[in-house]
C-alpha cells in the first residue's frame, strides 16, 4: 500500500488558516494552541505546530524544539489555571495509534488525583464551556 501523504485540507489546517474556529490560547511564528473539541477533561487542550506533517513520523525536527517548548509553556499555564495535581501529555501517530486528525498536534490535558480521563474524541463540548476554558488558560499564560 502507498504511504499516506499529508492532506492540506485536514481539519486542523483549515484551523490554522482561519477557515475554521476554534477557542485559541496561544499563537507564535511556529505554533498554535487551542481547545480540544472534544475534551477528555476540563482544559484538555491541542499544541499545534504551523508547519504541516501528518504527525512525528514525518515531521520536520527542527519543528519539535518549538512545538515542544510551547506544550511545556501550555502545561504549566493549564496546571495553574486548573488548579490541577498533574498533567497527562499524549500524542498518536496513525491509524493504529488512535490518531483521528492527520496534522501533527500534542494533547496537553489537566489531570486531578482519582478522576480518569474521558474516552477519546469522545462527546463534543458546548462552545461556552470552551470559551471560558480559553479564558482562563490565556490569562494564566499572561501570568
Ligand atoms: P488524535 O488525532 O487521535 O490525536 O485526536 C484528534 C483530536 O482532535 C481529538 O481529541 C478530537 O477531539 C480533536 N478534534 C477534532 N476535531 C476538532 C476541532 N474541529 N476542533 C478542536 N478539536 C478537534
Amino acid at each position: 500500500m502507498a504511504e499516506a501523504t499529508y492532506d492540506p485540507d485536514n481539519i486542523f489546517a483549515k484551523i490554522l488558516r482561519g477557515e475554521f474556529p476554534s477557542h485559541r490560547v496561544y499563537e507564535d511564528d511556529a505554533v498554535v494552541a487551542f481547545m480540544d473539541a472534544m475534551p477528555q477533561g476540563p482544559g484538555h487542550t491541542l499544541v499545534v505546530p504551523k508547519a504541516p506533517s501528518r504527525n512525528l513520523l514525518d515531521a520536520d525536527p527542527a519543528t519539535l524544539g518549538p512545538l515542544f517548548t510551547v506544550v511545556q509553556k501550555v502545561a504549566l499555564a493549564i496546571k495553574r489555571a486548573f488548579g490541577a495535581d498533574g498533567v497527562t501529555i499524549l500524542q498518536f501517530n496513525e491509524p493504529a495509534s488512535g490518531q483521528t486528525v492527520y496534522h501533527l498536534h500534542v494533547h496537553v490535558i489537566p489531570r486531578f488525583e482519582g478522576i480518569p480521563l474521558k474516552p477519546h474524541s469522545g462527546g463534543r463540548e458546548k462552545p461556552e464551556v470552551l470559551a471560558a476554558s480559553a479564558e482562563k488558560i490565556r490569562a494564566a499564560l499572561d501570568d
